[in-house]
């Protein structure tokens, strides 16, 4: 199996016992592979999945072809995970009104005698924003429904990440992002789950706000758990998404963002004031385990996919 395929190798597909995938570019960072394929090997399935570099004018042809090789399903990474969602024939209910996939299922029916449509669908789904809770809950051992979160960012994590802190019914959310307006369209996009009877003194229970010091600094005393969700601590030199001076101990940070064999920047000023902090490899063992059971219809094997993964 070669570290990552492409379109062309697609079109020329010899590798049988490849049955799903997951599609990005960049890809070649993905550890979905080390996960997915400890899974299958558990469970005694014999399918191997793999790394696929497509650019976004190639994602419809690349999907196009899995489905002609009998894919069983792919995973999508970053650009592609909004852009996927129009080349889907049907969507799961939570994937529409997050607004990306990061699961597809392609379900194969016997071609009708005489027929030209098409004998395969594709379904999106979105695994991100329960995997988050998940590990919320394994990390610092409480629910969504018992915190004021505040996620930085409104990308395709963030939307996940903060659907699912409304739809649990949070204390609070708070949303801060670089281009205020995708944090205030984020915020009104998700309003109708905050009307009611709950109060919370001075400040709301949804906000939106800039990614700016003054702001986050107001924010912070009203906060439980920050959650980062910007790309910010993917490279070396990334600054903070939150300055370190903001950090405080009686907070949980949550960084989505995993770096091999580095904390990230935020992590490392979380634990110098001693708050409690866990990074994004619980978020994405927990995601990959729910895409698997999208998949197979059938519990994932988590102590296999966790010791792939090297989390405890
Ligand atoms: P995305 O849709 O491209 O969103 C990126 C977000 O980061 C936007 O809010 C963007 O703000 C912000 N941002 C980018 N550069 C910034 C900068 N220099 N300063 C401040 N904000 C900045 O990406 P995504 O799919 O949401 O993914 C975000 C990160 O989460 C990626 O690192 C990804 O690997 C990680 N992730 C992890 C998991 C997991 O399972 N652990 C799952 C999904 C994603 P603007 O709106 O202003 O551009």
């Amino acid at each position: 199996m070669k570290e990552v395929y492409t379109i062309q190798d697609l079109r020329n597909w010899s590798e049988e016992s490849i049955r799903l995938g997951v599609i990005g570019a960049p890809v070649a960072h993905s550890l979905s592979p080390q996960i997915q394929n400890a899974a299958l090997q558990a469970s005694g399935i014999a399918m191997q999945y793999a790394r696929f570099e497509i650019a976004p004018d190639e994602l419809a042809s690349a999907l196009e072809l899995m489905h002609e090789r009998e894919f069983l399903g792919a995973n999508l990474t970053a650009p592609h995970k909004i852009a996927a969602l129009s080349l889907m024939e049907d969507l799961d209910s939570n994937a529409k009104r997050i607004g990306a996939i990061n699961t597809i299922k392609f379900c194969h029916r016997a071609p009708v005698t005489g027929s030209t449509a098409r004998n395969a669908t594709a379904t999106g789904f979105n695994t991100d924003g329960a995997g988050f809770a998940r590990a919320i809950r394994e990390a610092f051992a409480v629910d969504l429904r018992d915190l004021r979160v505040l996620v930085l960012g409104a990308g395709g994590a963030a939307r996940a990440i903060s659907f699912e802190c409304a739809r649990a019914h949070c204390e609070r959310l708070v949303i801060a992002n670089r281009t205020f307006a995708k944090a205030r369209a984020l915020a009104n996009a998700l309003r109708e789950f905050f009307i009611g009877p709950k109060v919370l003194g001075p400040v709301p229970r949804l906000h939106a706000i800039p990614l700016e010091e003054n702001a986050l600094r107001f924010q912070i005393g009203h906060t439980d758990l920050v959650v980062n969700a910007t790309s910010l601590g993917l490279r070396v030199g990334d600054a903070t998404p939150v300055p370190a001076r903001l950090i405080e101990p009686h907070l949980f940070i949550y960084d989505i963002v995993y770096a091999k064999d580095r904390e990230t920047r935020l992590l490392r000023a979380a634990r110098e004031v001693g708050a409690r902090a866990a990074d994004g490899l619980l978020m994405l063992l927990r995601q990959s385990a729910l895409s698997f059971e999208i998949w197979f219809e059938r519990e994932a094997p988590l102590p296999e996919m966790r010791a792939a993964l090297g989390v405890n």
